[in-house]
């Protein structure tokens, strides 16, 4: 979401909601920044590792998007790395 998306009140509560449903994802927040909202996952399982992995929506699949071109963008402390080619 940009920034002018999360300042929209509505549009935040509509995004929110739809996250939720559409993933199983639960909301925790707003960043600092208000840039980003946070959620954790039903399926999250305490060892960190996910326990729907077969069945993982698409949104798990591809992530980091990759632009072409481009180094992945990773939110913050996601644990996830890359290196250059
Ligand atoms: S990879 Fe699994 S645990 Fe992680 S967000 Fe996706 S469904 Fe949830």
């Amino acid at each position: 979401m940009t920034p002018a998306q999360t300042h929209s009140p509505l549009f935040t509560k509509i995004a929110i909601a739809w996250i939720c449903w559409l993933f199983d994802f639960i909301y925790l927040g707003m960043d600092e920044a208000k840039d980003y909202l946070i959620f954790t996952c039903q399926h999250l399982l305490p060892n960190g590792r996910c326990g729907n992995y077969f069945w993982r929506p698409n949104v798990c699949r591809n992530y980091p998007l990759v632009d072409y071109f481009e180094q992945p963008v990773f939110l913050p402390g996601c644990g996830f790395s890359s290196l250059p080619r």
